[in-house]
């Protein structure tokens, strides 16, 4: 099996087939850099990322006398990990015992996908962890919890029907008095518009915070990376009703918009805590700005 930084290349070898190819061979001239402000914009970097980084190119290129598209290349990979290295900011679950996570997104995102993952990654810190059924809409999604629970030995605190931030509230109450040292808060997949939802979820938030006043400690956003620049629609969002604390960005590993953490980091910045790099237990890795640069310009 393709370790995980093999497959994130592979993956986003969509993405850098378009920014990656155009260098080799070439000398830096107008042309050489209207195609790559072309390609970063494909790549969903986004106008102001994309801008800011051809401002830094051009600077370099009259200032240090650049000349070749690899000379190129380099300077484009050290300004990128300059405006990415501020979003490496692993999570911090020893904070608070309870740690409580609360993870909100729009349906298809990889929620339920990364609770999976994120519980393992717990679970071998040998850390406890209880989950919150939020999706109290969905039957079968809080089925698919429950029995996804059974299997790992992950409690699963869950209501028929019911109101999500009461379940929100029982499963940190639980926590508490069981000593559990992470708790994760599901809520049901929304989308931006649909306003009663955002309402809904504040005060998910706010009912968190009612069981225990220091939380929760962590608002996780998950984003599908290959919705490109709607990501930042959604961040601006969801970040606006909850106050996001840091991101999961998902499915990095079949993308050719691998550009839009670039677009995050220059806009509306937050701690990207984790990648989505394929759907097995294990494809959730810290982001690492080096890493991703190299794999993005490979
Ligand atoms: P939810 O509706 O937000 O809970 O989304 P799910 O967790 O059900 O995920 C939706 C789909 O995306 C599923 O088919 C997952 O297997 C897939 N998925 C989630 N994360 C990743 C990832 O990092 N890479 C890939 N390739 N697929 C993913």
């Amino acid at each position: 099996k393709a370790s995980w930084l093999q497959r994130l290349k592979a993956g986003l070898s969509r993405t850098s087939s378009q920014i990656g190819g155009i260098f080799s061979r070439r000398r830096i001239d107008e042309e050489l850099l209207e195609e790559l402000e072309a390609t970063l914009l494909m790549a969903d970097c986004g106008v102001e990322a994309t801008q800011t980084l051809l401002a830094e190119l051009r600077r370099r290129w009259k200032h240090d006398k650049l000349e070749t598209g690899e000379q190129l290349r380099a300077a484009l990979g050290e300004i990128l990990v300059k405006l990415l290295t501020p979003l490496q900011q692993p999570m911090q679950p020893d904070a608070h015992k309870p740690f409580i996570i609360m993870l909100a997104g729009v349906n298809g995102a990889g929620k339920t996908t990364s609770i999976g993952k994120l519980a393992r990654h717990f679970q071998s810190q040998g850390k406890s962890v209880l989950l919150a059924a939020g999706d109290t809409f969905r039957a079968a999604a809080r089925e698919q919890l429950m029995e996804w629970g059974r299997r790992n030995d992950v409690s699963v605190i869950a209501q028929d029907g019911g109101d999500p931030a009461a379940v929100a509230f029982d499963a940190v109450s639980a926590a508490r008095a069981r000593g559990i040292d992470v708790v994760m808060v599901d809520t049901a997949g929304r989308l931006p518009t649909q306003l009663h939802l955002m309402e809904e979820i504040a005060k998910v938030r706010r009912v968190v915070q009612k069981a225990e006043p220091s939380g929760p400690h962590e608002v996780l956003l998950v984003l599908d990376g290959n919705v490109g620049q709607n990501a930042l629609a959604q961040l601006k969002a969801f970040d606006q009703a909850i106050g996001v604390t840091g991101l999961v960005i998902t499915k990095l590993d079949g993308t050719a918009k691998g550009g839009v953490i670039a677009a995050i980091a220059r806009t509306h910045p937050k701690p990207l805590r984790f990648i989505g790099v394929g759907e097995g237990i294990d494809d959730l890795q810290a982001f690492n700005a080096v890493e991703y640069v190299d794999a993005l310009l490979d």
